[in-house]
């Protein structure tokens, strides 16, 4: 099995070769834990989750580390925190939000299919990691102290600004930003900072005497440098990374180390806007991953886990997504067949061989979703399709055996008394061959406010109207 990734990095497709096979090593940016996971964000966690199973598929279960951290250092938390408790000591407000956010994040993933990944580090427990890689940095010099800060720089690094294809004379004619006066160039970046009274604060780095907070680009490269090595096989995140988050992970874990490369391949999902916009909470288009499960805000209807995922899969990753009501009622109806034709069969013990080289073709999700959809229709006919279908639906995570009612989740159930609905249903037959239509219609109401709708059909022997029924919903 040969699989392909996109690389960022060189603009194109190459063959996969893990530095080694028997552990294949990938990190990818997980969540800044300040508030509710908005559905773009659920983007990449979906679609590394999904390559996370694949090289399980190709590597073996025990042969790959997947490190997905969670961000509990940053402004945007600090701000949060001192707005939702504004009594409390700003320390123990920023672990009540961090805490409850994460808690959250966990369990909105876990309703969309997606799998724990190996590793999850935080960066609260990699503060002497960051510290030892901001002194590496400036003892090898590339990087600086002024006023409380570590600052790299950036004109130490001949080729940075590679990830993002751009030349440093480019961004710096474009840097329209004001500069700190501490910067010796204007796109040096930020390592370490002080941090403000109240704030949270660490030890600093060697130099610097006050007590100060790391910057977020030199998180991910301790953390993937402490779970996976100097150098490791695949990075991830969405495509807003790619520039400057991701290119200064590059610069501090290259050059700390001395080395030409942090991870072989880069991967970036596209983004996913709303109905045609950039979500936007002052657009009102702003969708939660909770909200999606757990209320009617978005189109209406509340939607299945697994719902959600498959719609998100019907895309390829590496394309925007518009993220529509009409995409969600098309997947559940496909999710429902699915559920029909599959919750009482067993799964096969392998996935498709065709669905797993469409995913390794760079995932190649749409293809994959349309191979399954030719075998959804000979699984009708064929027991054996239907237990390997129902075993690639498991592997890529879009169907776990759930019954039509709990995939329809939010649609209130009606129940109803069937041998009830039999004598109903038998009177008015008998009232229609009395050609008294009048209470034939009339029962037929009464069923429908029950819940029960009738299907009419003659039987192609005696000729006869039979009536069968179901719940309509
Ligand atoms: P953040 O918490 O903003 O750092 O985002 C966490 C992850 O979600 C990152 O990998 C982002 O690239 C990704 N992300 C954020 N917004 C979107 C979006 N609208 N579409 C796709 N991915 C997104
Ligand atoms: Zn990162």
């Amino acid at each position: 099995m040969s699989l392909t990734l996109y690389n960022t990095l060189t603009r194109r497709k190459e063959p996969f070769e893990p530095i080694d096979p028997a552990n294949v090593r990938m990190y990818v940016c997980g969540p800044t834990v300040y508030d509710y996971a908005h559905i773009g964000n659920a983007r990449p966690v979906i679609v590394f989750d999904v390559l996370y199973r694949l090289l399980r598929h190709i590597y073996g279960p025990e042969h790959v580390t997947y490190v997905r951290n969670i961000t509990d250092v940053d402004d945007k938390i600090n701000a949060r925190a001192g707005q939702d408790y504004p009594n409390l000591p700003l320390n123990e407000a920023i672990r009540r939000v961090t805490s409850a956010t994460e808690k959250q994040f966990h369990d909105d993933i876990a309703a969309l299919g997606v799998l724990p990944p190996s590793v999850e580090p935080r960066a609260t427990e990699h503060i002497e990691e960051m510290k030892t890689l901001c002194e590496a940095l400036v003892a090898r010099g590339h990087a600086y102290v002024a006023q409380g800060h570590v600052l790299f720089d950036v004109s130490s690094m001949p080729d940075y600004g590679k990830l993002s294809n751009r030349s440093l004379e480019e961004m710096e004619a474009g840097a329209r930003v004001e500069v700190a006066p501490y910067k010796k160039g204007p796109m040096d970046f930020v390592l370490w900072k002080p941090s403000k009274p109240g704030e949270p604060a660490w030890p600093s780095p060697a130099g610097i005497a006050e007590p100060g907070r790391p910057g977020w680009h030199i998180e991910c490269s301790a953390m993937s440098e402490k779970h996976l090595g100097p150098v490791f096989d695949i990075h991830g995140g969405g495509i807003d990374l790619v520039f400057p988050h991701h290119e200064n992970e590059i610069a501090q874990s290259r050059c700390a180390h001395g080395l030409p490369v942090m991870a072989n391949v880069w991967m970036h999902n596209g983004f996913l806007q709303v109905e045609g916009e950039k979500m936007s909470k002052s657009l009102g288009n702003f969708i939660t991953i909770n909200e999606l499960l757990a209320t009617k805000k978005f189109g209406a209807n509340q939607w299945h886990g697994r719902v959600v995922r498959l719609a998100m899969l019907g895309t390829h990753y590496r394309q925007p997504i518009d993220w529509t009501a009409e995409r969600l009622l098309q997947a559940r109806a496909t999710l429902l067949d699915f559920a029909d034709l599959l919750s009482d069969i067993d799964p096969a013990s392998e996935p498709n061989a065709d669905v797993i080289a469409a995913l390794s073709d760079d995932l190649n999700t749409p293809s994959a979703l349309s191979i399954v959809y030719g075998l959804a229709k000979s699984a009708k006919r064929n027991p054996d399709t239907a237990a390997e279908l129902r075993a690639t639906l498991e592997f890529i995570g879009v169907y776990g055996g759930e019954t039509r009612e709990e995939l329809n989740v939010g649609i209130e159930s009606v129940s109803v008394d069937a041998d009830i609905v039999d004598s109903l249903v038998a009177a008015r037959l008998a009232a229609r061959r009395a050609k008294d239509f009048k209470e034939s219609d009339r029962i037929r109401d009464e069923l429908a406010a029950m819940g029960v709708a009738l299907k009419d059909a003659k039987d192609p022997k005696t000729g006869e109207i039979v009536t069968t029924w179901e719940i309509a919903r």
